[in-house]
């Protein structure tokens, strides 16, 4: 059934300039974290603009708390990054690396500030500013109304190719055959618990749960069930072995089963 959307014409209007740069980097993931620090790096004047308070995007904000790629085997600035967690002991490293969500994105603002970029927070990115066939900008909204962005270049790494489909770039959502995307899933975080009796719970119920099929990549010393990195390790005889970029021996909170449920 047809149904018609009723519309409203948005009165025309004139908003102020709130900044000129030379990059505009909209959305603060780790796309955007990457991309804002390595231009501020080359000198140029950066602006990153992200909807939320913090950086890190689906790796903090979702409490995503696992890279699943060895230490060894990152590059440029994703080894930068892990290599200070590492350091402060925020992280553990295995055929993965966990991280606390907390301590990334602290240091991921600590890092792009020293560099030189300024953020904006709490702001959205709404729309790009078109000239000559060119994206010359965008138009931001926040609690300050909506403002103009001036840039000579504009990064569209809002994770969802908001700046770049609003342009008229051609863009692919979900899979290419049928734009299926993967299903939703929702990490949270718990306190208090006896590990050791929830893994024997598990194993003892193999009907309802299962060894993650991916963890091979996983492999002994990684899990999704431990407590927050730092109430679990620090407070362990293993807190004296952490910092070493080398690999961090886990204490039994960290230590292997992955378990899905069925
Ligand atoms: C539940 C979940 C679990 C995951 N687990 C893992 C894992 O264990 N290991 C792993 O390696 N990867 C994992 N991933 C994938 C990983 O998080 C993503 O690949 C990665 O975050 C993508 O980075 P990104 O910067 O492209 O986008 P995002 O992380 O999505 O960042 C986009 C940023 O842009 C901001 N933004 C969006 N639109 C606008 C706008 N219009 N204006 C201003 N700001 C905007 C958002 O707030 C966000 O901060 C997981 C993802 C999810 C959702």
């Amino acid at each position: 059934m047809n149904q018609e959307v009723k519309v409203v014409a948005e009165p025309r209007r004139e908003i102020p300039v709130a900044a000129e740069c030379d990059v505009l980097v909209a959305g603060g993931g780790p796309a955007g974290f990457g991309a804002a620090l390595a231009a501020s790096r080359t000198g140029a004047d950066t602006l990153l603009i992200e909807r939320n308070g913090v950086l890190g995007g689906a790796s903090t904000s979702v409490l995503m708390n696992a890279w699943n790629c060895p230490a060894e085997g990152m590059t440029g600035v994703a080894k930068e990054v892990t290599g200070k967690l590492l350091e402060t002991g925020d992280a553990f490293a295995g055929p993965l690396v966990n991280f606390d969500p907390e301590a990334l994105l602290d240091l991921e603002m600590e890092m792009l500030l020293a560099a030189g970029a300024r953020l904006l927070l709490y702001t959205w990115v709404a729309e790009p500013l078109i000239e000559a066939g060119r994206v010359r900008g965008a138009i931001i909204q926040s609690k300050s109304g909506r403002q103009a962005i001036l840039a000579k270049t504009v990064v569209d790494t809002t994770g969802d190719a908001d700046l770049a489909f609003a342009a008229g770039c051609p863009t692919v959502k979900g899979r290419e055959e049928d734009n299926k995307m993967r299903p939703v899933n929702t990490m949270f975080r718990m306190a208090g618990i006896d590990i050791e009796q929830l893994l024997a719970y598990c194993r003892e119920r193999p009907d309802q749960y299962q060894q993650d099929p991916s963890s091979h990549m996983a492999g002994a010393g990684a899990t999704v069930i431990r407590p927050a990195t730092r109430t679990c390790c620090a407070s362990s005889a293993v807190a004296s072995s952490r910092g070493s970029s080398s690999g961090v021996t886990p204490c039994f909170d960290c230590s292997p089963l992955t378990l899905t449920s069925r």
